[in-house]
């Protein structure tokens, strides 16, 4: 069997996730055999990220090895062909033209893929987690931004460009703020979880969560706003796709049916051509090692030369 494990190391701006997955008897990916994290360290720059992905990613394949392929999710945009960084918003230094994806997978020694974060998610959760028996799924990642993926018949959809699935920057408000990606009233610019805190006058998303299940009407009507515009971006990606499963995770979700119950009534009065007790509106299942399960699943798809 060990010659069916793969890595997934998943870069975020505080921790970078690791986790080996191994593949059952039927060549499906049956468990999470090792994971563990470690600090980004993301002030140190892109130089240092890279030797430090490098370093783990050959301390693992020592470990827990033979390791087949690696998958590496990164927090942004980047172009498939070349794996070079064209945006990460949230991690600081020089990383916009940073070769990544190669000098890894030559540190490494493995052949390496590379996937956006919260595509990994939506893979991940997809393909074991809780869209696992979706038809057509929409995986959303809430924290300091809102990621999307999409997954149809069991594959990640990635579009022509390699970023469908970018749930967060639909435009949901026309009139509304200018998002981080350039555009005016993205759902990320009125949802994201700044965004919500700012409506209820307090400091973090969290707070807000507290003040509303004590009651605080204030609290609860900034949730109650972040869940009409989410309801519209995902009525309008019901109507596209025909999605059967929706999967929400990140941060944000520690809040469960605070989160949960508004949106799910928001959908439903929103969505029109197909019964809403038919579309599951659920929790993630696999937990903060989502993103790093699903890079490894990236990594092997990939290392089978199948489309995504
Ligand atoms: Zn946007």
């Amino acid at each position: 069997m060990s010659d069916h494990r793969y890595l997934g190391l998943d870069l975020g701006g505080t921790y970078i996730k690791v986790g080996v997955i191994e593949a059952g008897p039927d060549g499906r990916p049956a468990s999470l055999v090792h994971s563990e994290r470690v600090l980004t360290a993301a002030e140190t720059g892109p130089d240092q990220v890279r030797d430090r992905l490098i370093d783990i990613g050959r301390g693992v394949a020592d470990l827990h090895g033979p390791i087949s392929s690696v998958g590496l999710g990164v927090p942004g945009l980047f172009d498939p062909d070349t794996g070079v960084i064209e945006l990460f918003p949230n991690l600081p230094g020089p990383w916009r033209g940073f070769s990544l994806r190669d000098p890894v997978g030559e540190g490494i020694g493995i052949k390496t893929s590379m996937i956006n974060d919260a595509r990994a998610f939506t893979l991940a959760e997809g393909t074991i987690g809780a869209g696992r028996d979706a038809a057509v799924m929409l995986g959303i990642t809430l924290g300091t931004g809102i990621g999307g993926g999409v997954m149809i018949d069991g594959r990640l959809h990635l579009g022509a460009f390699g970023t469908a699935g970018e749930f967060g920057h639909q435009t949901v408000k026309p009139d509304g703020p200018v998002c981080g990606c350039g555009n005016r009233g993205c759902l990320e610019a009125v949802a994201r979880g700044g965004a919500i805190s700012d409506e209820a006058g307090l400091p973090n998303v969290e707070a807000v969560y507290a003040a509303a299940a004590q009651g605080d009407a204030r609290a609860v009507e900034a949730i109650e706003r972040a869940s009409f515009y989410m309801a519209i971006a995902i009525a309008n990606a019901v109507a596209l796709l025909g999605l059967d499963v929706v999967v929400l995770g990140g941060g944000i979700m520690s809040a469960g049916d605070l989160v949960l119950d508004p949106l799910r009534q928001a959908v439903s009065n929103r969505v029109t051509l197909v019964p809403t007790e038919e579309i599951r509106i659920v929790r993630a299942e696999l937990g903060a090692m989502a993103g790093a399960i699903g890079a490894a699943l990236a990594g092997k798809v990939q290392l089978e030369n199948r489309a995504l």
